[in-house]
């Protein structure tokens, strides 16, 4: 098994070789490590980083001590690639992209780590040298839970599609000192803890304190004649440091390694000892405690804003110390006029707007630019990138708010507001209709900035995350914008990582694809379609049921290690992951259990009819979303009395492991058989679990909606399970008034489910537990869960038939896996180079 042939008995044979000994002289990056790593080599490594970092024996280490150290090994390696890359680009003057995203939802590192720097062989080895079980310092990583779902794994994907694409590219963020909340359940309820993912060691991060910048807020503007220019300044009340903490993004065994860049914030120095010398130690600690709460917390919201004011600091806060950032790296007499050559800032959504304002008084404020100057070099600089189609996920900030915080930038907001006016002026007349629609300040309900209207006028592009949010977002979100801009608008579908989602999370199907076609498919996905004449030999159709096979048995294993839970042998697994929120209508995956139950135990459906099924869920709630944990309750009362009905059993089973995250969905996806995309038509922008179940070989149960329309296009309606309204349907009822009740009164089998729930059947007879959400359902329903129901039980009786065709499935899943290549990550990023930031092309 091992090929470290020198062993590993903990002690100390290697030292650091001296290279020069004139410290002027440029040197190459010390050759510690042997390229190609060696079993031997990493072995050492890793047992200097154990004594020497760890400060520890490998006898007595811990298991923390010993994954650190491994971590840190692996660390090493990619370094040396990141170090040889920094002198490779040295003096080029290539166009960076800039990817601003409040949000990197990252998944392990490890493996991750393992497999792009090609290491896994070697450290496998190296541990196996040292007596240590690799697969438990595996399940010991914490993942970093640096955003809340799909806006922040689509983050962490680009970045590592950037850097196997070799795009020279920078990531910035926020490092939150608490992520995403870890989700338990009490009594089938949401319990928030919180996520203290640094507590152990971080060691996939490198502090860089020399590299700090300063961030200030507050204070007033005041205006000074400058030469007989008259100009504005901005003076600050308060200011915090902004620490860098640097992660190596590390491409596809292609040598690259990009930066993610995520800041802290921390207490300035001065203002600190200031305090203390007067004496008030208190008062220094609440100033310290002020400063740092910055990147405190993520905010777990996803797809409606909370108007606070942290969250403004946080936003201001990594753009601020982002754009100084960039600016530092080019050389001192770099000509700004000529920016747009160097850099382009893409907007991950509205949450980093406020850096157009920013850039603009930087230009004019810092370096004397002139308005109109800066104004072209800054529309040239962002792009913007729309994730929503819900009007109450516009971010917008309270003027008074920004202007109390930011009110040089309020300054500059007005500015462009008036001169954008006068255009659109200017092209259609007073207007005034048109002119209240389009301001960038809205009046009512309070005065404020509509972040995605300034992201828009500012931005040389506007993109949406499918195809029919692109339309959308032209027809109905920003329409008289399309009209006012049509070259600023485009699409870029959106995409998930190949390395992380396929050869990652499902080996099993990885090397049956790789046996067939090769693995160039890792970084030319596309190449899956060689799959398709395989969908038609036995053969291959049985290696690939025995691959799913093989997913969930290990799927139990993780669930039974973590939850005490298991799928249902022979069940069809039936999978819906994501978010909790009412648009994406987990209450109508629930009524279809809900009614399946009820056939059941009323009789209407025979046991022996009924597919085995397991149906999983996993989702979190924003905490201040008091619905969507009622239907996380439901979800769990429905599974509690389901799961234990002798009735049923066990031919109908619910689980829902708490704390979904990126580990879990890495073991779940490839498991699915069936994918749930329900959301309502015209209310997805995209979503990008869809596409990492179809590339896993399930296939989807789906709304036309987001990308969903791309994936039915690409598979084929004969291997997609298409129902309910599309987003015209939605629109034209929405438009003549929509009546839950109607639904309710003429369909017998919703009227069981929902009376079902009502009774109190599933909370002990309770009534008053989920009445909240019936009465939504039928009074509300404000995304048409009643109106698709009869669709959707109509769609799931096809599943069940097709199901019953084990070998008719398989083939259509195979199909699926072989049809999705499009949904790579990497072909997303390639479309923003085309469309959005002309980066020279890659290699
Ligand atoms: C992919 C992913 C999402 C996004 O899922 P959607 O179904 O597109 O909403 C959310 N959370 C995690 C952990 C993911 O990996």
């Amino acid at each position: 098994m091992s090929s470290a042939s020198g062993g590993c008995d903990g002690s100390l044979r290697y030292v650091r070789r001296v290279t020069s000994s004139d410290a002027t002289a440029p040197h190459p990056p010390v050759p510690a490590l042997e390229l190609p790593p060696t079993a031997d080599g990493f072995t050492a490594q890793f047992l200097r980083n154990l004594n020497f970092d760890g400060g520890v024996t490998l006898a007595d280490a811990s298991t923390n001590d010993r994954y650190l150290a491994l971590a840190r090994t692996v660390r090493d390696y990619l370094m040396l690639h990141a170090l040889a890359d920094q002198q490779r680009q040295a003096g080029a003057q290539a166009k960076a992209v800039c990817y601003l995203s409040a949000e990197y939802l990252l998944g392990n590192q490890l493996d991750n780590d393992l497999l792009a720097g090609d290491l896994a062989g070697v450290a496998a080895d190296a541990m196996a040298a040292c007596g240590i079980d690799l697969d438990e310092l595996r399940r010991h990583e914490i993942e970093p839970g640096l955003g809340n779902g799909g806006l922040g794994r689509l983050a962490a994907c680009f970045i590592d599609s950037l850097a196997t694409l070799g795009v020279p590219s920078i990531g910035y963020g926020i490092r939150y000192e608490y992520g995403i909340f870890r989700q338990t359940f009490e009594d089938g309820q949401q319990v928030e803890q919180p996520d203290a993912w640094l507590t152990l060691g971080a060691p996939w991060e490198q502090p860089r304190p020399e590299a700090a910048q300063t961030v200030s807020f507050g204070g007033r503007t005041e205006t000074v004649d400058d030469a007989g220019t008259v100009r504005s300044r901005w003076i600050p009340e308060w200011n915090v440091s902004a620490v860098p903490y640097d992660y190596l993004v590390p491409g596809f065994r292609n040598g690259r390694v990009n930066t993610l860049r995520l800041w802290r914030a921390k207490a300035t120095d001065a203002f600190d000892l200031r305090i203390f010398n007067s004496g008030d130690y208190e008062q220094a600690v609440r100033a310290q405690t002020f400063a740092e709460n910055i990147s405190k917390v993520l905010y777990p919201e996803d797809s409606t804003p909370q108007g606070k004011e942290l969250r403004l600091q946080q936003q201001y806060f990594f753009v601020a110390a982002s754009i100084r950032d960039f600016l530092g790296r080019l050389p001192e007499d770099f000509d700004l006029a000529r920016l747009p050559e160097r850099v382009i800032f893409q907007l991950n959504d509205t949450h980093p707007v406020i850096a157009v304002p920013e850039l603009m008084r930087v230009l004019v404020d810092e370096h004397g630019m002139a308005w109109d100057e800066a104004w072209a070099v800054t529309q040239q600089c962002f792009a913007y990138t729309c994730h929503t189609l819900l009007p109450e996920a516009l971010e917008v900030w309270p003027v008074e708010l920004l202007g109390r915080l930011l009110p040089r930038h309020l300054e500059i907001v007005y500015r462009i507001n008036e001169e954008f006016l006068a255009a659109v002026r200017a092209r259609f007349g007073d207007d005034e209709m048109r002119i209240r629609d389009m301001s960038i300040i809205a009046e009512f309900p309070v005065r404020a900035v509509r972040m995605a209207y300034l992201a828009t006028v500012a931005g040389s592009r506007v993109n949406g995350v499918a195809e029919l949010h692109s339309q959308l977002l032209r027809d109905k979100v920003l329409p008289a914008f399309a009209e006012f801009f049509p070259e600023k608008f485009t699409n870029v579908t959106n995409g998930v990582t190949p390395r992380r989602f396929l050869r990652l999370a499902n080996p099993g199907l990885s090397t049956l694809i790789t046996d067939a076609i090769g693995d160039g498919w890792v970084t030319d996905l596309e190449r899956l379609h060689e799959l398709e004449p395989l969908a038609e030999d036995a053969a291959f159709r049985a290696a690939f049921a025995a691959v799913k096979a093989g997913n969930k048995r290990r799927l139990n294993e993780v669930l039974q290690a973590r939850d005490g839970m298991r799928v249902g042998d022979g069940h069809l697994v039936d999978v819906m992951v994501k978010r909790l929120h009412e648009y994406k209508r987990q209450l109508l995956k629930v009524l279809h259990v809900v009614s399946e139950y009820e056939g059941v135990v009323s009789g209407r459906i025979a046991l022996a009819d009924l597919q085995p099924r397991t149906v999983l869920f996993g989702a979190k709630a924003a905490p201040g979303y008091a619905m969507a944990k009622r239907i996380i309750h439901l979800i769990n009362a429905v599974g509690s009395v389901v799961n234990t009905d002798p009735r049923l059993d066990g031919r109908l089973q619910v689980l829902f492991p708490p704390n979904y995250n990126v580990t879990l969905a890495e073991s779940v996806i490839p498991a699915a058989d069936l994918s749930e995309q329900i959301s309502l038509a015209g209310k997805e922008a995209s979503g990008t679990g869809n596409m990492k179940f179809a590339l896993n070989g399930a296939l989807t149960i789906g709304t036309d909606d987001g990308a969903n329309v791309e994936i039915r296009e690409l598979v084929g309606d004969a291997n997609f399970f298409l129902f309910g309204m599309t987003e015209p349907e939605v629109a034209e009822i929405a438009q003549a008034g929509y009546h839950p009740a109607a639904f309710y009164q003429e369909d017998a089998g919703l009227r069981r489910a929902i009376d079902l729930i009502a009774s109190g059947a599933f909370s002990g007879g309770d009534r008053s537990v989920f009445e909240p959400v019936v009465s939504n359902l039928l009074y509300e329903d404000r995304f048409m869960v009643l109106a698709d129901y009869s669709a959707y039980m109509a769609a799931q009786q096809r599943v069940d038939a097709a199901y019953a065709d084990q070998d008719g499935w398989t083939r259509a899943a195979i199909l699926n896996v072989a049809r999705c290549g499009f949904f790579s990550s990497d072909r997303s990023i390639r479309d923003y180079i085309d469309r959005i930031w002309h980066t020279p092309p890659t290699t």
